[in-house]
């Protein structure tokens, strides 16, 4: 909706699933008030779900259960990120192992920054792919992280680290440890200590002029007390829904409900899911203002 402020979804450019990005979603109208309640406006901002399933991703290698074998889009399910596109800045949320089949499907040409939110292998270890985001640029390319997941980042590939990594092809990234709010362009993204099991991870608090609030939490069991302050309220959370069993590091689906409800979004899309989950089905018995995330859902504000 550019120029905008207002709220729109829509399914993957061209897509010819496209009867499945059905309407009735009462999004637009509650932010289209809210934009015209005073915010200030930027110009067009969208956040783009590029992968929405949990670390070995749907369909699962082997697997004949009804999801592996659905023929529903919705259920395939690439590992999750997402993309964060102002007309100045394209911010990418961690770089999984399939950030490359994720770009050539979304057209994706240009990255400005990544932001991390852990270590785990399912949201860093695309890393090779950001390759093809610094061709063009000269200057290094932003990565956005805490210190812990920067440090396991120069672990994984010292190469690129390197001092010596002068091969005018290779990634040169440029370590940035988190701010408490990290600025890009119009773009503020306010990292969020969560627990996920052992390795330190963070969600984000993401804002821009015009847009709803927006919590991204694709991995967490629990909130640190400064994250529930920080989400109290949020306008649209997108959070871990892992199964309807419940597991020692995800949310599971029952949890995610009583999280959105904890913090009172007003809407909500959940992601990170496994094959347990239908989306259809799962779908059909959530409260309205909740939704189940698919790979290349775009919402624009
Ligand atoms: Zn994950
Ligand atoms: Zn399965
Ligand atoms: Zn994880």
């Amino acid at each position: 909706m550019p120029g905008g402020g207002g709220f729109s979804w829509c399914g993957r450019s061209g897509d010819p699933h496209e009867e499945f990005n059905s309407g009735g979603f009462p999004l637009c109208d509650d932010w289209a008030a809210m934009s015209a309640s005073g915010k200030r406006m930027a110009g067009h901002f969208e956040l783009l779900f590029l992968g929405t399933g949990t670390s070995v991703g749907v369909p699962v290698i082997g697997c004949k259960c009804e999801v592996c074998r659905s023929k529903d889009p919705r259920n395939r399910r690439t590992r999750s990120s997402i993309l964060l596109q102002s007309p100045t800045h394209h911010v990418l949320v961690d770089s999984g192992p399939d950030l490359r089949e994720q770009a050539l499907r979304e057209g994706i040409e240009r990255v400005d920054a990544v932001l991390y939110t852990h270590a785990h292998v399912d949201h860093v270890v695309g890393f090779d792919e950001l390759r093809a985001f610094c061709w063009h640029r000269s200057a290094p390319l932003p990565l956005h992280a805490s210190p812990f997941t920067l440090r396991v980042l120069q672990q994984m590939f010292p190469w690129a680290f390197d001092v010596e990594n002068t091969y005018p092809g290779y990634i040169k990234p440029l370590p940035v440890p988190f701010e408490p709010t990290i600025h890009l362009g119009d773009i503020t993204a306010t990292p969020l200590p969560l627990f996920h099991g052992a390795v330190e991870t963070h969600g984000f608090l993401i804002d821009y002029p015009g847009a709803p609030s927006i919590g991204y939490l694709p991995d967490v069991k629990a909130l640190h007390e400064s994250s529930i302050t920080a989400l109290q309220g949020v306008d649209l959370l997108i959070v871990d829904s892992l199964r309807p069993r419940e597991h020692p590091t995800h949310l599971s689906n029952a949890e995610a409900l009583s999280m959105i409800e904890q913090l009172g979004a007003a809407q909500a899309w959940l992601t990170h899911l496994g094959h347990e989950n239908e989306h259809a089905l799962y779908e059909s018995h959530l409260p309205r203002h909740v939704r189940v995330a698919y790979d290349g859902l775009k919402l624009q504000f």
